[in-house]
């Protein structure tokens, strides 16, 4: 069997193949997945998967685990996050090594993932010792405190596509404002997305039983969403899951974030530099063969430069190479499995038929897509509206800046907008307009820097954030605590 390099000491064969982490690590009950390289088709051996009977036993001692865990000094807390980003650290080559054979990521890409998911890591060692709440005024001799505690027991249910980073991004910070978590990866990543992540905390030296690790699919997302043991759902995913997620949440009592789908414009204006145009979109659009949340899913260019740029479009698609991110440098690696691909190709597919215009690409061979761009993109094609979640460039020419935002608008998603123009003021001045939870002047619409509020509107989201500085409220919730000196003689 073939598997990434370097894993040995940091990941063995033992612990991956056929294990799940409940705090030690033990056998899953559910039929294991085959870890499948998208590049080659290959199995890299097989992840054990948790059925509904683990998620609710690991959720109970995950439960216990967390008051012990909160009680530790705030700076033992600290250290131990400082300590899984330094494994990380240690690890990084066979950290990134899995990200590009388990998950089609390209090595800079991988790079990028992993050097993220430290910084988040860093970031929140600095959680333990922020400052809890406020002093609130009371009658005399009455110490009133407004305090945030931690939630109890956090899911977190997450993606394939950056599967290292949105999986930290949420254990992380819950864990470090004081909850246990039990983490359900993506079973098409389960490794990058969820053992790397128990190996770097039980390396670290995480008490046992306060994060768990259970790969599985839906059913086992939902068996974790409806556990009364559990407080809240931190999901990243579809918007169609999500909904799901918010009502089984809802219907629990529990609180919700939701992280989802977008449909994201990349507006560029007449007064736009054609060249920095050209590579801001590139990487919008072509970013991990198009599989993020932020990806560029519309081109908005405006009428006087719109032939122009077109051009220069098609023929950077045209110098992209698709192929395997493990044999060297290619621009775009595989799409990570043939469901996700016919997704692309219907939608091109259904692009062209509705009268766009294919002008590059559209071709694909097994998982590897090329960079394909449609012109002549309508209101009412379905590449105007659809994520597509491919290496595919929506191209819709404007007139003016009212109609781009009308058209950047016109969408039930609202996740991340962005406007390149050599007028500052006028640029702004749009972006204003756009409803979107992550807008970027003169950039592209794919940015995290960890340290931002990360989080969309419409059906990008529920109105929650995670990042930043959205983490301590996200993780925690208020108490009331009063403290007197004597108890009250009450009348009644
Ligand atoms: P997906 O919704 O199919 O799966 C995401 C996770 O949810 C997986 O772990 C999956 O097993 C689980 N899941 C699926 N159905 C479930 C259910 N009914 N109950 C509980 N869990 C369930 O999404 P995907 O295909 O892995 O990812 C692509 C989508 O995620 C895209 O729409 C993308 O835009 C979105 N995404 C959003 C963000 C963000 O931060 N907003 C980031 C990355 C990806």
């Amino acid at each position: 069997m073939s598997t990434p390099a370097a894993t040995a000491a940091f990941l063995p064969a033992s612990l991956w193949n056929q294990r799940l982490f409940t705090g030690t690590w033990q056998p899953g009950s559910a039929a294991p997945t085959a870890v499948i390289e998208p590049a080659s088709g290959k199995a890299l051996g097989e992840i054990a998967n948790a059925d509904a009977a683990q998620i609710a036993q690991s959720a109970r001692v995950a439960a216990n685990a967390q008051r012990d865990w909160y009680a530790l000094p705030y700076d033992d807390r600290a250290a131990l996050f400082r300590k899984a980003a330094q494994l990380a650290e240690s690890n990084f080559d066979s950290i990134v090594d899995w990200l590009v054979r388990e998950s089609g990521s390209t090595q800079p890409k991988a790079a990028f993932e992993t050097s993220i998911t430290i910084k988040a890591l860093y970031e929140s060692a600095a959680l333990p010792s922020r400052s809890q709440g406020e002093v609130l005024p009371s009658s005399a001799g009455r110490l009133s405190l407004a305090r945030r505690r931690p939630l109890g027991v956090i899911g977190v249910i997450s993606p394939f596509n950056f599967p290292l980073y949105l999986a930290m991004r949420a254990v992380a910070p819950a864990l470090a404002t004081g909850n246990a978590v039990v983490l359900k990866p993506d079973p098409r990543t389960a490794v990058c997305g969820g053992l790397v992540i128990a190996r770097l905390f039980e390396l670290a030296g995480l008490p046992a039983g306060v994060l768990h690790v259970l790969p599985g699919g839906a059913e086992a997302g939902e068996a974790l969403t409806s556990d009364p043991h559990v407080a809240m759902i931190q999901f990243t995913g579809s918007t169609g899951a999500g909904r799901k997620v918010g009502e089984a949440a809802g219907k629990h009592l529990k609180k919700v974030s939701l992280e989802l789908g977008g449909k994201n414009s990349l507006i560029v204006l007449d007064d736009a530099d054609l060249d920095l145009a050209l590579a801001n979109a590139t990487w919008g659009v072509y970013l991990h063969q198009g599989q993020i949340c932020m990806s560029t899913g519309r081109l908005l260019v405006q009428r006087g430069i719109y032939e122009r740029f077109l051009a220069k479009l098609v023929a950077k698609a045209q110098s992209l190479t698709v192929g395997d991110p493990a044999s060297g440098q290619v621009h775009l690696g595989p799409l990570i499995n043939a469901q996700q691909r016919d997704h692309a190709a219907k939608v091109v597919k259904a692009a062209v038929d509705a009268g766009a215009t294919l002008a590059a690409g559209g071709a694909y061979k097994e998982l590897f897509f090329e960079a394909t761009v449609l012109s002549g993109v309508t209101r009412d094609n379905p590449a105007f509206h659809e994520e597509i979640f491919g290496p595919v460039a929506v191209v819709i020419p404007f007139d003016t800046d009212a109609e781009a935002i009308e058209l950047a608008n016109d969408t039930e998603y609202g996740l991340s907008a962005a406007v390149l123009s050599s007028n500052v003021g006028r640029a702004l001045k749009l972006g204003e307009q756009l409803r979107v939870g992550l807008l970027h002047i003169n950039d592209q619409t794919v940015n995290d820097e960890v340290i931002n509020p990360f989080g969309g509107v419409g059906a990008s989201g529920n109105g929650t954030s995670i990042g930043g500085p959205a983490n301590f409220e996200e993780f925690t919730q208020w108490q009331w605590l009063t403290v007197k000196g004597d108890a009250p003689a009450y009348p009644l």
